[in-house]
């Protein structure tokens, strides 16, 4: 069947509840013929601006622009969310088929050499023009966006540029697809007490779960999502199947065949240098750094130098830890990364008497996600009710209504979808199906937060680990982002924010999760419904700088290695083998901790573009978060109205509308302090007194 307009679903009106797509009747063949005819509409929309015969000015060329190619970003919400959470070899094959056609139209927008000389007279006049303040920023970023995309370019320079567009898009979609395909390929399977060893209820409870899934009539299948992969790492007794599982999870995408991202990697760093030198900047890395608070590698560099020498120095005297509970086990080996968390937990049990086992009882999902709620009420007076009739792309995905509590008004609609499928990108992340806009009289958004946390068994809860729930709350704090949107256009919405300021509204979020009241109040038994101890508390609260120099180290050697990567100054495609080796080496990596991120299955940094030299962001936003949060503190209640107000109104709904430093500074009253991150992560002592 060949789908024409007239019966293609995609391209029709969406009477459905709040716009969402209508899932049941969307076919995967669609979309291309949907896509082909939603992007001719939107270049005909940009030709009519370009060809206006009126002067340049904001309505008829800024926000006409903002306002164009509805029908595209309609189906994109929808496409590459379902290609991401729900997706099926019809939509791999659009997927890629698709990614250089995109990459091509955006091409197309931004070398439209009419449009661009309109932003051009509009960008002179902003320092004069009678705009609002978010409409100068709105000039200023739309003027941005087309210089990055290379606007100003020679025709001969702009020409090789939409190619390389064309290609990374191609090689971006391939990369994040055969890391799928080698998470898809691999099963742990234990068969028996002896496969089984250690792992506490609720390991062999997911993995009973995912073998079922998968038609394994093994006792429990491993597989390589984080949340089987690390729970396995830190319990099994098994040092032998520890090693065969760390050993395939940091092996993706690096197998000979088909799957092999190696050569992939490669030529995205080389033609990502290319288009960085197009620019007249050095290094991908300058060119990437340069639209972002940081603004260039130095502050990076110094941010990730300040951290290095302690976490490494705290990750030492971990290692001794680790000895230790080794040696009164009568074994003397060198310790590997496959021994590193088992042996962790060993000292963290005895350490802080904590027990995972004992612990995630007082965490099942439900009330993790009644804690989001009640804390987003608080907060910012939002109400969050589900809307069990509406249907959306998988039976798991749980839809509400996001309602301000005082007036009833709806403000958008949030999807929960929370379990680990074979059809879901590993990780965890929020996305929109549509982004907050007042256009027409106002555009609500639609919001989606994916987890991949392993399902309780049949009948059973899903019970959370502390670090799930801490992913919990971080996806739920970017969902808010999306949510308390404020802004006119959707240009300066929700998370369109800079890169290294996007993670402050979900870490800072993560905060809530510590406080004691909110965890009186919800984490409670699963069977018995007794509040969390406040023992159990205070030993959770004080283990959180626990193995935190193996947490930094890990983390910023995989920033490091992102920034080498591409730092790089010569134009061919380097052996990324030898690079990430080189730079282990050069930053004295301990290898009992080992590479976590491999450069063959980062898809932060080749999946996409958005973290490519810019994994630092974590930290970065995390300097942002900590002193951040450090204003509740200083307020003496976490949820101090005030301080609530200001958070809202500068960081979670200002979108893009403000510089981050200046909505920094609105919220907190200064620019931010270094020390609440050291602190946090146990890498400064506290000042005496
Ligand atoms: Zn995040």
């Amino acid at each position: 069947m060949n789908p024409t307009s007239a019966s293609n679903p995609l391209l029709e009106p969406w009477a459905t509840p709040y716009g969402l797509p209508p899932f049941d009747a969307v076919q995967a063949e669609d979309f291309m013929p949907a896509f082909e005819i939603a992007m001719r509409e939107h270049r005909q929309e940009l030709d009519a601006i370009a060809a206006c015969a009126a002067a340049p000015d904001f309505d008829n060329t800024a926000a006409a622009f903002d306002r164009s190619g509805r029908l595209l970003a309609r189906l994109a919400g929808l496409f590459f969310n379902l290609a991401a959470s729900e997706t099926s070899p019809a939509l791999q094959s659009a997927e890629r088929e698709l990614a250089p056609l995109l990459a091509a139209h955006d091409s197309a927008i931004y070398c439209n050499a009419g449009l661009f000389a309109r932003f051009e007279v509009l960008h002179a006049q902003r320092e004069s023009a009678p705009w609002t303040d978010e409409q100068r920023r709105m000039v200023e970023r739309l003027h941005l966006d087309f210089v990055r995309a290379g606007a100003r370019l020679a025709p001969e320079a702009g020409r090789r540029h939409a190619e390389l567009k064309q290609r990374l898009a191609t090689l971006q979609t391939r990369f994040g697809q055969n890391v799928l395909a080698d998470e898809a390929a691999y099963r742990l399977e234990l068969r028996g007490e002896a496969d089984l060893a250690g792992l506490p209820a609720f390991v062999r409870a997911a993995g009973r779960a995912a073998a079922r899934e998968r038609g394994s009539d093994a006792d429990a299948v491993i597989t390589l999502s984080r949340s089987h992969i690390v729970p396995f790492l830190t319990f099994s007794e098994r040092r032998d199947l520890r090693e065969q599982a760390w050993r395939a999870w940091t092996t993706r995408g690096e197998h000979d065949g088909e799957h092999d991202n190696r050569p992939v990697a490669a030529e995205i760093l080389a033609l990502r240098n290319e288009l960085a030198c197009l620019h007249g900047h050095a290094s991908y890395a300058d060119f990437a750094l340069a639209d972002t608070m940081a603004g260039n590698q130095d502050a990076v560099a110094r941010l990730l130098d300040r951290v290095w020498s302690p976490a490494l120095a705290r990750a030492g005297a971990e290692l001794e830890a680790l000895r230790g509970v080794q040696l009164a086990h009568g074994q003397a080996h060198a310790i590997e990364p496959w021994d590193w968390r088992y042996l962790a937990e060993k000292v963290r049990q005895s350490r802080f008497c904590l027990d995972e086992a004992q612990i995630k009882p007082f965490f099942p999902l439900e009330r993790m996600v009644d804690a989001l709620f009640e804390c987003a009420a608080r907060l910012f007076g939002l109400r969050f009710v589900e809307q069990p009739q509406v249907r959306a792309y998988h039976p798991d995905v749980k839809v509400y209504e996001v309602q301000d509590a005082a007036s009833g008004r709806l403000v958008g609609v949030f999807l929960h979808d929370n379990f680990a499928r074979a059809s879901k990108r590993s990780g965890a992340w929020m996305s929109s199906y549509r982004e907050q806009s007042r256009h027409g009289g106002g555009v609500l958004p639609i919001v989606v937060n994916n987890n991949n946390f392993a399902r309780g068994a049949p009948g059973e809860p899903t019970l959370l680990s502390f670090d799930d729930a801490r992913t919990l709350f971080h996806e739920f704090g970017h969902g808010l982002h999306g949510l308390l949107s404020d802004v006119t256009y959707e240009r300066l919405a929700g998370t369109s924010v800079l890169r290294d300021f996007v993670e402050l509204p979900s870490q800072i979020f993560e905060h809530w999760l510590e406080d004691p009241g909110v965890l009186a109040r919800h984490a409670r038994h699963v069977e018995t419904g007794e509040a969390i101890p406040a023992d159990l508390v205070r030993r959770l609260l004080e283990a959180r700088t626990f193995n935190q120099g193996y947490e930094t180290v890990r983390y910023a050697a995989s920033a490091l290695v992102d920034m080498a990567a591409h730092a790089r100054c010569d134009g061919g495609a380097p052996d990324i083998t030898a690079l990430e080796r080189e730079v282990v080496e050069r930053i004295g990596l301990p290898p009992a901790i080992g590479m976590n991120h491999r450069l063959a299955h980062f898809q932060h940094l080749f999946a996409g573009s958005g973290y490519a030299a810019g994994y630092y962001v974590y930290l970065w936003a995390e300097v942002l978060d900590a002193d951040g949060f450090d204003a509740f503190v200083e307020a003496g209640d976490p949820f101090d109205p005030d301080v609530a107000a200001r958070l809202r109104r500068f960081i979670y709904a200002a979108g893009n509308s403000v510089e981050p430093g200046a909505a920094f500074r609105a919220f907190r009253g200064r620019d931010p302090a270094l020390e609440p991150m050291l602190l946090k992560r146990g890498l400064l002592e506290a000042a005496p007194g």
